[in-house]
């Protein structure tokens, strides 16, 4: 018998959770720990609330989650509840799937202003996590600024965009849609220091913008290279290039019928932030020209109102005491998922944020290989019996799996018409809605 632990309940987790029944069946006993009371990560707190598609995905992850092999522990946060040494002295292997929770920060002047918001928090907030549930973003003013080209800009554009009617069907929590509701955004501003070739946007999601009922995306024809130059994309690229062409033709007249403008301003790399009375008032962005992919300011400086900055410029993993750490990469230093003899990490924990979340499967059947090849057949340490024993002795609240679907149970039956569910958004009202 293997005892696995796996830190972590998002996409690299489960996956790897399925990938160990797969390889060792009924010899194997895979504990999923997480810190929350509920399951499956950045598919609950991450992806956005109008994507129900992709959450569908955690309907697979039930499928590893039930039964006796694969079991939930949760509402357990390894370095305060437990150690990670004492999970290491239980368990045959500990495969940390902890994802990268924390902002990478914008460390420029003023980012440190109340209206400067990481899109971790941003979006946890919308998404109900509990460590962000108070946030309560001022969405009072004119103009938002988002810096970052990637998707999870993007996401937060569009979110910001949407009417009350366009979120029917999604499950944003109801603190969001109100303050949604409330705004009264006229802009939002999507900041690139790079080009338009060099976007990490993805074409179904820049689609979506022009599906909107109230904004309309906006791009400078000026800031597009020659159509020849798309020869050279890879297809993917080329679609979403393509999308920002369409941008470009859209008549700026849209906004006497759209009246939020979505501008895409590439080639601008923001340098300081105005705030005035601890609040920022604007962007100090430097223009770029990119030079073999580098962007390279050229001195020249504008400033661009804002009433709100939310950066979404990358996540970093947490670090957890005792655990070799990569600072430059904002992940735990590994050689392949190997951290130390016993001691694992899979997705972005291992090789850092990006790809999608099915990028995360061929990792987390890649990583039991490697434990496989390490731990050999034979049983050595106590796994989930000797932890039942410790977390008796602490009197640990463990969360199963079964609790929760009572959350969920209740969640569902407290749906706003149309939704699939409304989130608890603390740790106690989930707790609570077990006993239901
Ligand atoms: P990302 O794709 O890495 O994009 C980060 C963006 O921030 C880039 O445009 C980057 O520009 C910019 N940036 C970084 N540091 C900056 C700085 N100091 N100043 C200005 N700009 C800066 O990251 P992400 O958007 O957080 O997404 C993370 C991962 O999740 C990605 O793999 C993404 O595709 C995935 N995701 C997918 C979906 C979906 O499929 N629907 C939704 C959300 C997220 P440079 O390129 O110039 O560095």
């Amino acid at each position: 018998m293997r005892h696995i632990a796996i830190v972590g309940s998002g996409p690299a987790g489960y996956y790897t959770a399925e990938a160990a029944v797969k390889k060792w069946g009924d010899e194997a006993r895979i504990d999923v720990f997480d810190m929350l009371p509920v399951p499956f990560g950045l598919i609950r707190t991450g992806v956005a609330p109008d994507h129900q598609s992709i959450k569908g995905v955690s309907r697979r992850y039930e499928k590893t989650a039930i039964g006796d092999t694969v079991r939930f522990v949760g509402n357990i946060a390894i370095g305060r509840d437990v150690s990670i040494e004492e999970l290491h002295s239980l368990y045959d292997a500990v495969i940390l799937a902890t994802g990268a929770p924390k902002d990478r920060l914008l460390r420029i002047e003023g980012s440190d202003a109340e209206n400067v918001i990481g899109s971790a928090a941003f979006v946890g907030w919308y998404n109900g996590h509990p460590e962000f549930a108070n946030l309560n973003p001022d969405l009072s003013g004119r103009h938002a600024v988002v810096v970052g080209m990637g998707n999870v800009a993007l996401d937060v554009a569009r979110i910001l965009s949407k009417t009350e009617d366009e979120f029917a069907g999604s499950d944003i929590v109801t603190h969001a849609l109100d303050a949604l509701r409330n705004s009264r955004l006229e802009s939002v501003t999507i900041l690139g220091r790079r080009g338009p070739h060099q976007i990490m946007m993805t074409p179904k999601e820049l689609g979506e913008l022009l599906q909107l009922e109230r904004a309309s995306p906006q791009v400078e024809s000026a800031d597009l290279p020659p159509l020849d130059d798309d020869a050279v994309l890879e297809p993917g690229m080329r679609k979403s290039v393509t999308l920002l062409r369409e941008f470009a033709a859209i008549p700026p007249n849209i906004h006497g019928e759209k009246p939020i403008a979505i501008e895409f301003d590439f080639f601008a790399s923001p340098k300081a932030i105005d705030v005035t009375d601890g609040r920022a008032t604007g962007v100090v962005v430097e223009q770029t020209v990119v030079e073999a992919g580098r962007a390279i300011g050229t001195g020249e400086t504008y400033r661009i109102p804002a009433d709100i900055v939310i950066t979404c410029i990358g996540y970093e993993t947490s670090p957890i005491e005792g655990v070799p750490f990569d600072e430059r990469a904002g992940r735990f230093a590994n050689d392949q998922g190997r951290i130390l003899p016993g001691l694992y990490c899979v997705g972005w924990a291992k090789r850092g944020p990006s790809g999608t979340i099915g990028t995360n499967r061929p990792d987390g059947y890649s990583v039991i290989d490697i434990v496989d090849e390490d731990i050999g057949s034979g049983h050595r340490k106590r796994g989930r019996e000797g932890f039942d024993d410790l977390a008796a002795e602490r009197r640990l609240d463990i969360v199963t799996f079964r609790d929760w679907q009572k959350i969920e149970e209740a969640e569902i039956a407290a749906a706003r018409h149309g939704s699939p569910r409304e989130k608890f958004v603390d740790i106690e009202s989930m707790i609570a809605a077990r006993g239901l």
